[in-house]
């Protein structure tokens, strides 16, 4: 074990500022996060012949009692939790490595006024909502922290580890800003080699090849029961719509992953059952939307429950907290650790559809595979205000569409409920469109 420690951020200036938040203040937006998580599920339970598994991840995200006693006791035993942001850090290796990862982005509108204390107001909400949500502890999971990984994805993503390594261990996971060629490939697979040693010199303990593959195979299993909780959304026969969908992954973010996994497993056979039964949600002229752009993460459900209560179905995705998240495994023939390294930073790197990239045209790609496999209708893409990566794409995608006739609305929006009236309108138009084509 190499005694070497790498610095994390040596910050010589140390960033002093602080959110001037009151613990009533506190106490206030915490209950305010679980009221808006219930009424976000309330708007879910509306629908007709919902799935009753579903119970179970609602009770999760409400109650996470059971989920930090586990976490608490996990520590106890000498345990680490590492709290992750974006699609492209290896889980396996913090597995491997005896360590649990808690994934961090959030969506809660109510943490960025207390943000916008200490951070400009002019970035994403995503960034603001999240270092708001960790300075302001309302995620009692987060507290278990012991490090935080950020991979330097886009500018928002590396000023939030330059700030949050101010108060908390931040270790950073540098991305390569084109993929598609060998010394990008070697650079990222290095930054994969060197989270193995942090992890290593964290724990006191070396990562074993058999653990490793162990979790490989582990998550190749959560792959495929993703996949086929996906497949169910193929056919005419809808089942499960795209809000629960999104709500499940979700879910994972923090839940215990075997859990989790029996839960999805009894999910998927319910809803195997209920197309049997023809126990769908929606009739199956319902319109086929594919969801695009920045992420929507849980509270922030606007957009999705607009559309889906304007009459339409979200049946597939390509979002980073969704579509994408479990989607890829990790190829690799034979197991040694040169291998095994190799074909995690391969999954986390090449297959990922993020936009911060020089060259996405597999984003694309990935989009018009999932219009042709979900039979979409239509396309709707997301863009959270001053989220320039993906405001970046829209341009070429848009010209695209339109040559190919695939209807695309954009919507630009942030957390707040302000303009969800507007919102509506534009969606309502848009799947008039739809049905009039159909
Ligand atoms: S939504 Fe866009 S700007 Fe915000 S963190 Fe994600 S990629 Fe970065």
């Amino acid at each position: 074990m190499s005694e070497k420690k790498e610095p994390v951020f040596e910050n010589r200036y140390p960033f002093e500022a602080k959110i001037q938040v009151n613990e009533e203040k506190i106490r206030e937006i915490r209950e305010n996060y679980i009221k808006i998580s219930k009424i976000n599920l309330e708007k879910m339970r509306r629908g007709k012949n919902r799935a009753a598994n579903m119970a179970y991840f609602e009770n999760a995200l409400l109650d996470k009692t059971e989920r930090i006693k586990e976490l608490k006791e996990f520590k106890a035993k000498g345990g680490k939790v590492i709290g992750i942001f974006c699609v492209h850090v290896p889980e396996e290796l913090i597995y491997a490595a005896g360590c649990v990862p808690i994934r961090m982005s959030c969506g809660f509108y109510d943490t960025i006024a207390p943000a916008e204390e200490i951070l400009p107001k002019n970035i994403c909400p995503l960034i603001k909502s999240s270092i708001g949500f960790n300075f302001l502890k309302v995620n009692p999971l987060f507290e278990l922290c012991d490090i935080i990984i950020i991979p330097t994805s886009c500018d928002g993503k590396k000023k939030m580890a330059e700030i949050l390594s101010n108060y908390q261990e931040v270790w950073t996971l540098e991305m390569p800003n084109d993929r598609d060629n060998e010394v990008s490939r070697e650079f990222w697979v290095k930054q994969v080699r060197l989270l193995k040693e942090r992890l290593e010199n964290l724990t006191g303990s070396k990562i074993e090849k058999k653990v490793l593959k162990k979790y490989i195979l582990k998550l190749h299993e959560r792959t495929a029961l993703v996949r086929e909780l996906f497949d169910l959304r193929v056919g005419q026969k809808i089942v499960v719509d795209g809000r629960d969908v999104y709500f499940v992954l979700q879910t994972a973010f923090f839940d215990n992953p075997i859990r989790w996994m029996e839960k999805v497993r009894l999910l998927i056979n319910e809803l195997k059952k209920n197309i049997q039964n023809n126990k769908v949600i929606v009739k199956e002229s319902t319109p086929r939307i594919i969801m695009t752009g920045s992420p929507l993460i849980w509270p922030n459900m606007k957009l999705l429950h607009i559309i889906e209560e304007s009459g339409a179905v979200v049946v597939a995705d390509d979002s980073c907290a969704c579509g994408q998240y479990f989607y890829n495994p990790a190829e690799l023939e034979e197991w040694s650790m040169k291998s095994m390294l190799e074909a995690l930073s391969d999954k986390y790197l090449l297959p990922v559809v993020c936009p911060v990239f020089a060259h996405c045209d597999d984003r694309i790609d990935r989009l018009l595979e999932l219009i042709e496999k979900y039979k979409a209708d239509g396309v709707i893409y997301h863009i959270l205000r001053l989220c320039q990566v993906f405001d970046f794409e829209y341009i070429k995608i848009s010209k695209l569409f339109e040559k190919k006739s695939i209807p695309l609305i954009k919507i630009e929006t942030e957390y707040s409920e302000e303009d969800a009236g507007q919102i509506k309108t534009r969606i309502e138009a848009f799947i008039e469109m739809l049905e009039a084509r159909r």
